[in-house]
């Protein structure tokens, strides 16, 4: 049997292709190198990235050079993704080649708030009501629907905030369709949540899932500045994001890693805001408080090994280091119960994510 066949049980010593080269690549690489995998990666970007700094090899190349990707789907046994914003046509040639998980179907979906939300409420699982908005007058109709505080988001590529304007009862709905550049997009109901939460659950190709903890997420500017491992929410409210986290990645057939962002609700229920099939920022806590850390189970999964175990070995707290925030790198060395993580980054621009610090707390039990 080739070891290409899909489901087959990818021994340590294979090659596992990433596509995408920042910081969920590079982690990732390095929980398969301490597996014994080596990891190629490929992105247009991939000379002095985070990932391919740990990577055994690296191929820089346009998403849609077929020559370059049929090279680098003969130098690998299987291929994952640490952005969900590979083009889709890249990842069906790839399929036609080498196993790719998460595969095209699933990209196709999370790709495109529309297409996310809609599957979601498809299968009974709430959201924040929404309409999309293809024109300023289509914002100015679903704001009149929805109420008159709201969000607009484009449909496609954003992230962190990106592509966002919020409409509040003032808000001129041709000028917030201006400020997001007149993209196609969402218009969606403010949430007025007690926290936000995510789920992370990896599922093997013969349909086996772990699913981890539910964490808290705090955002500062619109970019994830904590996450609090486990959750401070009721059991129920825990146990309800898991089981929609569980469902959304079960109904989408993943093979790899679906992380599920949600708001939590004054009464206790969870909506789903967005989903992505890859290893997640809120995950970052998992590499030092976890008894397996989501880069190792994504590496578990689209090999065909067992899943780990995913209980929290104790309370922690994740956080984002962003722009200069890296530069207290000495402090955070010295810092009892820290663990310092930096992605390799050479400049430190606001806003980009440069390392996160994970806080140890194995004298509170969570
Ligand atoms: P997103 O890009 O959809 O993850 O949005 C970024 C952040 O904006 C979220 O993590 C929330 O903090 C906030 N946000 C997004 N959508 C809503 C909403 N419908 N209601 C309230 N806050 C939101």
């Amino acid at each position: 049997m080739s070891s290409k066949t899909p489901g087959a049980m990818l021994p340590p010593g294979s090659t596992i292709g990433m596509l995408g080269a920042g910081q969920l690549g590079r982690m990732t690489a390095l929980a398969a190198a301490r597996l014994g995998y080596k990891v190629h990666v490929f992105a247009p970007d991939a000379a002095d990235s985070p990932t391919a700094q740990v990577c055994a090899a690296a191929t820089i190349a346009d998403w849609n050079d077929e020559a370059a990707l049929a090279a680098f789907a003969r130098a690998v046994d299987v291929v994952t993704l640490e952005w969900e914003n590979i083009p889709v046509p890249t990842v069906e040639f790839l399929s036609t080649l080498v196993p790719v998980h998460p595969g095209a179907g699933v990209l196709a979906v999370t790709q495109d708030r529309i297409a996310e939300k809609g599957f979601a409420n498809g299968l009974g699982i709430d959201t924040a009501p929404w309409r999309r908005a293809d024109s300023a007058d289509d914002v100015a109709r679903a704001k009149a629907e929805i109420g008159p505080r709201c969000i607009l988001k484009s449909t496609r590529l954003g992230y962190d905030g990106k592509g966002q304007a919020v409409i509040g009862p003032d808000t001129d709905p041709a000028a917030a369709w201006q400020a997001i550049g007149g993209r196609p997009a969402i218009v969606e109901g403010f949430v007025d949540f007690v926290c936000e939460v995510s789920v992370i659950v990896a599922r093997a190709a013969d349909g086996r899932t772990a699913v981890f903890p539910t964490v808290e997420n705090r955002h500062r500017n619109g970019i994830l500045d904590r996450t609090i491992a486990p959750a401070r929410v009721a059991p129920e409210t825990a146990a309800e994001a898991e089981r929609v986290a569980r469902a959304l990645t079960e109904s989408l057939g993943v093979v790899g890693l679906l992380a599920v962002e949600m708001f939590v609700t004054r009464d206790g229920h969870v909506l789903v805001n967005e989903m992505a099939p890859r290893p997640h920022n809120s995950g970052h806590w998992t590499m030092d408080a976890c008894a397996t850390c989501q880069f190792e189970q994504l590496v578990r999964a689209v090999c065909g090994l067992p899943l780990g175990a995913t209980q929290a070995l104790f309370p922690a707290e994740m956080e984002n280091l962003i722009g200069d925030d890296a530069d207290r790198w000495p402090q955070l060395l010295a810092e009892p119960g820290a663990r310092l993580h930096l992605y390799g980054k050479a400049e430190a621009r606001p806003g980009r994510k440069m390392g996160h610090v994970n806080r140890l707390f194995p004298g509170a039990r969570g």
